[in-house]
């Protein structure tokens, strides 16, 4: 199987079985709750993700909505990429994916895992703010708490 097989595997797997997907509800749980909505028009992509912090930890993560193939197997995998990390580590996780998808030339680094999946996406330059969209709704989440984003 070439590698190119088995990122559009990764993406229709994450499409289909999307995980941590639903919402994280709030009270009681303990630790910082926060949520923001995002909306991607050019493609009619519409999601939230939910975050529950603990001090700089992302502790829990979910993500509901409707979107495309593409934005919701980018979400899916971005949940799974996050969760546990400190919040400097989810900014650096994201330039990388930002880097991946939007120059041609990079290769995937290691440390993206299965995010590597979306280095597919940058042959079609309309679907990047797709695949971006969870990660500048999480942002906007993370900086703000509650927010509504738009990739325009
Ligand atoms: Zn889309």
């Amino acid at each position: 199987m070439d590698l190119k097989e088995l990122y559009r595997d990764v993406i229709l797997d994450h499409n289909r079985k999307p995980r941590n997907f639903g919402r994280l509800e709030g009270a009681g749980g303990g630790g910082d709750l926060r949520h923001a909505d995002g909306h991607n028009p050019l493609c009619g992509d519409r999601l939230s993700v939910y975050v529950r912090m603990n001090g700089e930890r992302v502790e829990d993560i979910r993500f509901e909505g409707s979107g495309c193939a593409i934005s919701t197997a980018s979400a899916s995998l971005m949940t799974e990429a996050v969760k546990g990390k400190e919040r400097a580590a989810v900014r650096r996780l994201f330039d990388e994916v930002h880097t991946l998808l939007t120059r041609y030339d990079a290769a995937p680094d290691a440390a993206l895992g299965k995010l590597a999946a979306l280095s597919g996406v940058r042959e079609f330059p309309a679907r990047v703010k797709c695949a971006t969209l969870s990660w500048h709704t999480l942002n906007a989440a993370l900086e703000r708490g509650a927010a509504t984003v738009s990739t325009e």
